[in-house]
């Protein structure tokens, strides 16, 4: 398959892509900069960016403000797609996600981005920058990378738990608190962030049961904590939960009890999706809170490897939609500077070559 790039606005420069061996299209690399000195036609994309949701997208439309060439490279599963609406993202609050992504796009191509539909299997690096690869075999090339991938969701093993996630199977007081608060709500129990949950929710819901399912009996202090808030515990593993006319209505115990509830608060496992990383050698580590895997980066987003960008959730599972689209805005600020920084460079270096000529 042959992907042709789309001409950067206001200058930015053009990007197309050539036919590669075995039918594959390969983007061919040279930079912007080098283009513009030599007049030769460009041919690679500034900035690659894999995945496109708040992070990705910010990124881009700031790298195309700051006149620079980018491809967005989105596989369009953005982490909330199975909720309703977004919430806490000033003057967007309740926008259906997947309206909030399609509004992003629409101003990322409005500065001359392109947006390719694909998914990104591996990276590697080129003389001139990166290639990104995707399932499809179409090679993607640019001078810098950002990979903001998100993360993944990895729910506790209980019957009929992962198609609730998102609607009244919740992990996020921010992202729902509202919309339940006063329900019954239930906290299955899978690790240590449960008792925080737990008192958390407590905030929006004075009715709150604390299911231990497989996380260790609480301390004395702990048990006082929950008594003190009200916060009935139950003990024993959750084998499903309930749901009736596609509603969660309760959980069922491996014991055959009941218990009904209106919504069920879950710890996901948070997991970096890094895949694409890790085939530059940039790999994903246990997050200091337990809570999953991130990779680590410098404040702005540069990996231990140059040139290379992560924003978003692949970076900091904590990030919310505002936050992750500012590490976006951030990185695509630190890339733009790391590219200008590299045509200065080379235009020096190309003006010394030049002066050395007139002289000689
Ligand atoms: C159920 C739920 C509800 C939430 N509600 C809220 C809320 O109300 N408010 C709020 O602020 N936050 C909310 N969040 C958190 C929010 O989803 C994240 O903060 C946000 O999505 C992170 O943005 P991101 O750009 O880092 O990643 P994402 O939004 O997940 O975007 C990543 C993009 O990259 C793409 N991608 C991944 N891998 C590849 C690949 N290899 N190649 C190409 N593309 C790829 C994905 O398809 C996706 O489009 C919620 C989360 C969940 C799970």
């Amino acid at each position: 398959m042959t992907h042709t790039g789309n001409a950067g606005t206001g200058g930015g420069p053009a990007a197309a892509v050539e036919e590669g061996p075995a039918g594959t299209a390969v983007a061919a690399v040279a930079t912007a900069e080098t283009a513009r000195s030599t007049g030769a036609s460009p041919t690679a994309y500034d900035v690659v960016i894999v995945g496109g949701g708040a992070a990705g997208l910010s990124a881009a439309v700031a790298l195309g403000r700051a006149l620079r060439s980018v491809a967005v490279i989105d596989a369009g599963e953005p982490r909330n797609a199975p909720a309703e609406g977004v919430h806490n993202f000033l003057t967007r609050d309740g926008i259906n996600p997947f309206e909030l992504q399609r509004i992003g796009r629409a101003e990322v191509e409005s500065y001359g981005g392109t947006m390719i539909a694909g998914t990104a299997v591996a990276a590697r690096r080129t003389s001139a920058g990166f290639a990104v690869t995707l399932g499809d075999g179409t090679v993607v090339s640019g001078r810098r990378l950002l990979v903001a991938t998100g993360l993944t969701d990895e729910l506790p093993d209980v019957a009929g738990l992962q198609s609730r996630f998102g609607r009244d199977a919740l992990h996020c007081p921010y992202c729902h608190g509202w919309e339940v608060r006063g329900t019954e709500i239930g906290i299955l129990a899978s690790g240590p962030r449960a008792m925080h949950q737990a008192l958390m929710f407590r905030q929006w819901s004075a009715r709150i049961t604390l299911f231990l399912h497989t996380a260790p009996e609480p301390t004395d202090d702990e048990l006082e904590q929950l008594a003190a808030r009200g916060i009935t515990v139950v003990r024993g593993s959750v084998a499903a939960v309930v749901v009736v006319d596609d509603a969660l209505i309760g959980v069922r115990m491996a014991d055959g009890s009941r218990h009904p509830l209106d919504n069920i608060v879950v710890g996901p496992r948070f997991v970096a999706r890094s895949e694409v990383l890790e085939s530059l050698g940039i790999h994903a580590e246990e997050h200091p809170t337990g809570a999953g895997t991130f990779v680590p980066s410098a404040p702005g987003g540069l990996t231990a490897v140059p040139g290379v960008w992560v924003a978003g959730n692949v970076a900091d599972p904590m990030a919310q939609v505002v936050s992750s689209a500012a590490a976006g805005l951030m990185a695509g600020a630190g890339i733009n500077a790391d590219l200008t920084a590299a045509d200065l460079n080379e235009a020096v270096r190309v003006y010394r070559l030049a002066g050395a000529r007139t002289a000689s």
